[in-house]
């Protein structure tokens, strides 16, 4: 007899789509009513704190395998108002709990993400983001690295939003979402545990990206982010490069663009913005260095 708790990947026969049925997850709060769990002193923050992790009590996979990472004490701030010695912290707490959790015999692969803002589920407003260490390479990361073509040196001009050091922002030119923003390294590094991985550029370009999203529309920016990187599972991956995935959802002030079911029912997705004119739009914001960041 299945345990109803307990986390269960099951495969349509039809689709061939991968889902985890996680029926405990239907009874997490939506908001806690005992003030912020993550500000220190808190519910999972007991101790004062510059970079905290702890294992999810509301888990989507099972065997400790779901994270929290707390990117601040400070409640009020965004990830791009760390700075970028705030933001190097979170940039070296990913790249340990990506060693810690990759480590593990049952772990191939680590996938570090952020929701933000309440339009894509984020119940707690306090910086955070999450991993989850899957015991199999998901298919999105498997078929990058079967298929895939990442080569941030040979991006156009045009696409170009952001660099520092190593690192390089940009919005594909096949994006599938209005302002979407890819971030790589010029270098093949394959992961941020990498001993030539220049984690404080990748923290400068990031913040600098996000202030700009968040410049864009004079409002908060909610979206999706996550980071893909090598396999942990003993494999050599000599192509894998690690590079980060950001999906905002806005495309236009306070307008959200949906998923709709053109897109769902034939696997093609439209997007009504000019790659090349949200890259110029992103690159005429301030950015991290000016000083019309929006709060
Ligand atoms: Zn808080
Ligand atoms: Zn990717």
């Amino acid at each position: 007899m299945n345990d109803p708790n307990r986390p269960d990947l099951r495969i349509d026969p039809l689709s061939g789509a991968p889902t985890v049925i996680v029926g405990s997850r239907q009874g997490r709060p939506n908001l806690p009513d005992t003030g912020c769990p993550f500000c220190p002193g808190g519910l999972e923050a007991p101790d004062p704190y510059e970079v905290r992790w702890f294992v999810n009590r509301w888990p989507a996979l099972p065997e400790d395998c779901c994270e929290l990472l707390l990117y601040t004490p400070d409640h009020t701030a965004e990830f791009w108002s760390l700075g970028i010695s705030g933001a190097t912290r979170v940039v070296d707490l990913w790249a340990e709990r990506t060693a810690a959790l990759g480590a593990r015999s049952d772990v191939d692969y680590v996938l570090i993400f952020e929701n933000r803002g309440p339009e894509v589920g984020a119940t707690i407003a306090h910086p955070h983001g999450q991993v989850y260490a899957f015991s199999t390479i998901p298919p999105v990361p498997q078929k990058e690295l079967n298929d895939g073509v990442l080569e941030p040196s040979s991006v156009a001009a045009e696409l170009l939003v952001s660099s520092s050091g190593d690192w390089l922002s940009w919005v594909p030119d096949a994006a599938s979402y209005p302002y979407e923003l890819r971030i790589a390294p010029r270098t093949q590094v394959g992961s941020l545990t990498d001993s030539d991985c220049d984690r404080t550029g990748l923290a400068a370009v990031l913040i600098d990206s996000l202030a700009r999203l968040d410049q864009l529309f004079s409002e908060p920016m909610p979206y999706m982010m996550w980071i893909h990187q090598r396999p942990t599972d003993g494999g050599d991956w000599p192509a894998a490069r690690v590079h980060l995935h950001i999906t905002p959802l806005l495309r236009s002030a306070q307008t959200q663009r949906f998923v709709a079911a053109a897109e769902l029912g034939s696997g093609i997705t439209f997007n009504p913005v000019q790659p090349a004119d949200a890259a110029a739009q992103l690159r005429a914001c301030a950015g991290c260095d000016g000083t019309e960041v929006v709060r």
